[in-house]
């Protein structure tokens, strides 16, 4: 391993614990760990916690800049990178530097999902994944009497709770692509809907939305097949798609993720995917499976380290659904 570099890009769960393990096991490599963030590595499912007040900034975070120099880790913050030349061995920051790695982890996590029909209003409504989202929310929070949240993933129940804690009068919007990753059905409907009822929020059932418009008077308005609602902040909340689009031309085989093998590597040797950004081949199923939720991310990114640095460890899914022809793993929304 001496005078080996190895280069993880992405320091969320999966980034942070397989750069830690890099450290670990392969001692006299260099290790670069990559961030397009600045900071230290947090906790994502921690933000909802942190905009209502009950979590400080700092209590966020699980590493900091200065830990990573005391471990021996270039902690490279707030750097891009937009492309990769696989061939070469070549990474490319967005201030033109290039990087030279011999082994390469891509743990570059998702990002908000917006449906295509609603991609006109994006800048009507706010989305929640990152420190810097969070500090929009809580900037607009603090003038905000009521928010309309549309999606209904996961996040923007644990959300609507926050909400509801700091005394803002909340709507939800749920049609049948709310719930993601869920399967939509009418008792997981009536199920959550009836819960949100009880603590004080009003559901609005809705096809199709028409429109969103700014209005004069402050606040938004969103038009559906059947009513007008307005609230002074919409959020979406479609779940999270996987952030790979600058890879498009990389020679990596692209899905909904970066497609792996049951050892998350992608073929090229060397180099592997982690996280959720990674779609992995299951031979028994015969198919892929994409993982969510904070503890996967964290095993995978630990799989992904040990493979690199000359392990053979398969990768299991504990428990695969089919969500609207993507087969998911997580036993997050299991706790919901
Ligand atoms: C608000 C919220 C609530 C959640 N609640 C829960 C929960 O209750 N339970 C649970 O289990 N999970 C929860 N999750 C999901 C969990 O946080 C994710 O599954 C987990 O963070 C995935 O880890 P990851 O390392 O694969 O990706 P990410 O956490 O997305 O990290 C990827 C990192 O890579 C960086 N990156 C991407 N592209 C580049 C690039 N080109 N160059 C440099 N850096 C790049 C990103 O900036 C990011 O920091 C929640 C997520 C959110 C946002």
């Amino acid at each position: 391993m001496k005078d080996q570099h190895f280069v993880v890009i992405g320091n969320g769960p999966a980034g942070n614990e397989a750069a830690l393990t890099l450290r670990e096991h392969a001692k006299d490599a260099r290790v670069t760990l990559i961030s397009r963030e600045t900071g230290g590595c947090y906790r994502p499912h921690l933000l909802p916690r942190f905009i209502s007040g009950k979590f400080a900034k700092e209590d966020l975070y699980v590493f900091s800049p200065s830990s990573y120099k005391e471990l021996g880790i270039k902690f490279r913050s707030g750097q891009e990178v937009i492309g990769l030349n696989l061939k070469k061995q070549e990474i490319f920051l967005d201030h033109r530097e290039i990087i030279k790695y011999d082994g390469l982890i891509l743990a570059l996590g998702g990002k908000p999902r917006i449906p295509e029909g609603l991609l006109v209003f994006s800048d009507l409504m706010l989305t929640l994944k990152t420190i810097d989202d969070a500090k929009i929310w809580s900037r607009e929070l603090e003038k905000a009497e009521s928010v309309l949240m549309i999606g209904g993933d996961l996040t923007s129940l644990s959300f609507t709770h926050q909400l509801i804690g700091m005394g803002k009068k909340v709507l939800f919007a749920i049609n049948e692509n709310s719930f993601w990753p869920m399967n939509f059905s009418k008792n997981l409907y009536n199920g959550v809907s009836e819960r949100l009822v009880k603590r004080g929020v009003t559901v609005l059932d809705y096809s199709r939305i028409r429109s969103m418009s700014n209005l004069p008077e402050g606040g938004i308005e969103m038009r559906t097949g059947k009513e007008t609602v307005s609230a002074d902040i919409i959020g979406a909340f479609f779940g999270m798609v996987p952030d790979v689009g600058f890879l498009a031309r990389s020679g990596l085989k692209l899905d909904r993720g970066i497609l792996v093998d049951e050892y998350l590597n992608t073929g090229f040797k060397g180099v592997y995917a982690t996280g959720d950004c990674a779609q992995v081949y299951h031979p028994e199923i015969n198919d892929y499976w994409i993982s969510i939720g904070h503890d996967n991310a964290v095993a995978l990114g630990k799989t992904a380290a040990l493979n690199l640095v000359g392990e053979k460890i398969k990768v299991e899914p504990e428990r695969v659904f089919d969500v609207q022809g993507v087969r998911v793993n997580s036993s997050w929304w299991m706790e919901f």
